[in-house]
């Protein structure tokens, strides 16, 4: 397949959602299409002018990240739909309840872009329509009902693709309840569509009850200049940033992708939070990287990249048992993969992962 950009004139003014589209466009090779369009079949496909613009090639550490790949048909069998367990902890429509005092809120389904190594990519698309108004008034109630809730996670989907006007809403019910200090907002927006983050948007988190925002990039070279732009005008407004990164093969593997994601992030007054350990998403396999590499990457930043550039590196025990530091202290080799100890002293068993090929 050929992955070079075969237009380089311009700059594409809408998001491409189809295999053709990114065809025309000359993002992947149309002997490529059959193939493309059975995944896309399964798996929406989105891929933002912003985020066009940051790609020189479907090979590189942004194209890898949304251009769709014929690998995604090789279905791995410790792959899982639900592989962090979010549906044996919802109580209601859009909520999830793993931890006692918080509560996952997924306003939506949808998002700007569609990312091949999505954990959601089973429940994530352009279908992916909002909590209708009864429904999210049930969650905000369900919310309301427990005071042991400190925290509202609001995650989607991307819930930054609201408009300014239903998360200002959202944000005026959840400061209304008591008990609830920190509503903190996980989005991809301010580097795959910086546009939507507009003076609206960024007064509509500003409430008494604080607004934190989880960022969620993978590579540096998604960080264009609109996108510094949009993070520096929600950290001006006084909203605090953290980052999440997933830790993906091509990406961000390599100790000078990693070091370069990490220092643009706090240049940008965004301290990285999580780099996840890639979870167990159906077709992701070609992205993984194993489990042992991302120790000694991580490991290798100690020493040689300040203390503020440094994320946990972790791991969602597959069925919902929580995120567990991916260091030795919880996670240790055993005969096939790996054993981990939950946060409430489970054991689980973790499959080894697969070997690098093309
Ligand atoms: S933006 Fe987030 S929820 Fe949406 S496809 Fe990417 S990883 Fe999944």
């Amino acid at each position: 397949m050929s992955t070079s950009k075969a237009t380089a004139s311009g700059t594409p003014g809408r998001t491409l959602r189809s295999p053709a589209q990114l065809a025309a466009q000359g993002w992947v090779d149309a002997a490529a299409l059959p193939a493309l369009e059975a995944v896309a079949a399964r798996f929406a496909v989105a891929v933002t002018p912003a985020m066009l613009d940051q790609m020189e090639a479907a090979s590189d550490p942004v194209g890898l990240q949304f251009i769709p790949d014929a690998r995604e048909l090789r279905l791995a069998p410790e792959e899982r739909s639900d592989p962090v367990g979010d549906d044996a902890y919802s109580p209601l429509p859009g909520l999830v309840h793993r931890y006692p005092d918080r509560v996952l809120l997924k306003p939506l389904h949808a998002c700007p872009v569609y990312c091949r190594f999505c954990f959601r990519r089973e429940v994530v698309g352009p279908g992916g329509a909002a909590l209708d108004a009864g429904s999210l008034a049930r969650a905000i109630d369900w919310v309301r009902a427990r005071p042991e809730i400190w925290e509202v996670i609001v995650t989607g989907g991307d819930p930054f693709a609201l408009s300014a006007d239903r998360i200002a809403a959202l944000m005026d019910a959840l400061d209304a309840i008591p008990h609830v200090q920190v509503v903190r907002w996980h989005t991809r927006v301010p580097v795959v569509e910086p546009r939507r983050v507009t003076p609206a948007l960024v007064a509509a988190l500003r409430r008494p009850t604080p607004a934190w925002v989880v960022l969620h990039c993978n590579s540096h070279l998604e960080l264009s200049p609109a996108a510094r732009e949009a993070i520096g005008a929600l950290v001006d407004a006084g909203v605090p940033m953290l980052s999440q990164s997933v830790l993906l093969r091509g990406v961000n593997d390599a100790p000078e992708q990693l070091e370069a994601l990490l220092r643009a992030l706090v240049r940008l007054r965004v301290k990285p939070y999580y780099l996840h350990h890639g979870d167990l998403v159906p077709g992701t396999a070609h992205l993984r990287a194993e489990l042992e590499a991302g120790r000694a990457l991580v490991d290798g930043l100690r020493g040689r990249v300040s203390g503020l550039c440094q994320p946990s590196y972790v791991l969602d025990i597959p069925g919902g048992y929580g995120k567990v530091p991916a260091g030795p202290a919880w996670v240790q080799p055993a005969a096939e993969g790996w054993a981990v100890r939950d946060p409430w002293g489970g054991a689980h068993r973790y499959p080894p992962e697969p070997k690098a090929e093309g």
